[in-house]
């Protein structure tokens, strides 16, 4: 492996250096916007040709029957069951205390203002299967989605080569009670959900990562108009910060992990640490992916574009991670809670030697679908708040209305909105 090593890189060459490894967003935007053109036009019989261009396979029936979403139950083992239900209950856990009732605010006398939670109706995930079935997203969208009251719920996700999604993700989405599954994957299940077919209902939200068409299929629907996106949740990203007390064992093991979900995945190592200690991450990379046969060629690709930045301080490291705004952060350094508390931008931060992003990908509650690309500068990741409306209530009496008429006639007036005024004086007239 060659990783590209910096050392005490200037501050002007630091947006070259933390450039994101993506395929041009052009040539992806070429490729996806004939895909949704197609979908929207032709429906059901582009998705069949797109699946079997992309996926490989001959779809006859688009969604998935109830007996084979049954068939899954006796295809898993008891202890992936059990797994799924550890994750599922800290999830919940997380989740669960995201959710608030607000009261209702006297603001002066005879004006009571108050908001409500609505959760929004009809909601799409996309759950990638193109290398990987990513079961934990299923647990990931489904158990805020539920949380917030989301009525009706549809998943998408690619077949495999026979046709059919994981048994994982069908038993996973029993689990949390959503039926209405589609074997369908790629831009075109973005698109199917964003302007219905014969066979897949239009949703008002999609949520879900997914690989870079996936992506840039979510955002351009929605600039059209169509339909809200949750976050744009492209390729992984782990930037670790480290100091002399990490171990680097455990930092090449987090590297690793993170490059294993995508060619394009973004993979950084910031530290102050002697070339010794490099040299010893970059040793325990080679050893370790000896032992990961199964994916390599995509952990090997990934790594060609990695690199490790060298600094004096960590200050220089903290200033550097702000700009990336990576999904995943580990601060792996003495007093981690000071360095964290100095971080403006990241999608989820792992602190200290024992919190590895994988334990959070699956277990820890919080969730796993967060903004990658750098928008972590202006998005949060997925929670019960992705899945619901505010809405805002006023109710005032003559009494309000008398308090505040004199604001409101001299703020119209300067608008030279006589008719806002005329409605509030013809009520006070009687
Ligand atoms: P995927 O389901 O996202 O993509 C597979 C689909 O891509 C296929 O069905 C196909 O339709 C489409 N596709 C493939 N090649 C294409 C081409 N040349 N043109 C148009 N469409 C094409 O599965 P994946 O590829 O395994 O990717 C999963 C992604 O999700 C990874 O990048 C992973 O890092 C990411 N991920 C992100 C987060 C997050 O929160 N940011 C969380 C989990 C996973």
């Amino acid at each position: 492996m060659n990783i590209q090593v910096y050392m005490h890189p200037s501050f002007n060459t630091w947006k070259y250096i933390i450039k994101r490894p993506i395929k041009d967003i052009s040539i992806l935007t070429d490729s996806v916007t004939p895909i949704i053109n197609n979908v929207k036009k032709y429906g059901d019989l582009a998705l069949k040709t797109y699946t079997k261009k992309y996926d490989n396979f001959n779809l006859k029936y688009i969604q998935v029957t109830e007996e084979d979403i049954n068939k899954a139950n006796i295809k898993i083992s008891n202890c992936l069951k059990k797994s799924i239900e550890i994750a599922y209950k800290n999830i919940k856990f997380f989740h669960q205390k995201q959710i608030h009732e607000e009261s209702k605010i006297e603001v002066l006398p005879g004006i009571i203002c108050w908001r409500k939670s609505v959760p929004i109706e009809k909601v799409g995930f996309y759950i990638p299967g193109g290398s990987a079935p990513l079961l934990s997203t299923v647990l990931m969208l489904g158990i805020p989605g539920k949380l917030a009251g989301c009525e009706n719920i549809i998943l998408c996700s690619p077949p495999n080569k026979n046709g059919e999604i994981h048994p994982s993700i069908l038993y996973t989405a029993k689990y949390i009670g959503i039926t209405q599954i589609y074997k369908i994957g790629g831009a075109q299940a973005i698109a199917a959900m964003a302007y219905g077919t014969e066979s897949i209902p239009s949703v008002y939200k999609i949520f879900g990562p997914g690989n870079s068409y996936v992506t840039i299929a979510k955002q351009i629907v929605s600039q059209n108009g169509i339909v809200a996106i949750d976050i744009p949740a492209g390729p992984s990203e782990i930037v670790i910060l480290a100091d002399n007390t990490a171990n680097p064992e455990y930092v090449a093991s987090d590297l690793l992990s993170q490059s294993e979900h995508d060619m394009e995945s973004y993979i950084l190592l910031v530290t102050i640490n002697e070339s010794w200690w490099i040299e010893k991450v970059k040793s325990e990379l080679k050893k370790q992916l000896i032992n990961l046969s199964y994916r390599k060629n995509i952990m090997k690709k990934a790594f060609e574009k990695s690199k490790i930045i060298v600094f004096d301080s960590l200050e220089e490291g903290i200033n550097l991670i702000n700009e990336i705004a990576p999904e995943h952060l580990i601060i792996n350094c003495n007093n981690a809670i000071y360095w964290s508390n100095k971080i403006k931008n990241a999608g989820s931060i792992f602190l200290g030697n024992y919190s590895p992003i994988s334990i959070g990908d699956y277990a820890t509650g919080p969730n796993h679908v967060l903004p990658t690309y750098g928008y972590a500068k202006s998005y949060s990741g997925v929670s019960v708040d992705s899945f619901i409306k505010k809405i805002t209530f006023q109710k005032i009496s003559k009494k309000g209305l008398r308090n505040l008429s004199k604001c409101v006639d001299v703020l119209s007036s300067e608008e030279g909105l006589i008719a806002h005024k005329k409605s509030i004086n013809i009520r006070l007239k009687k």
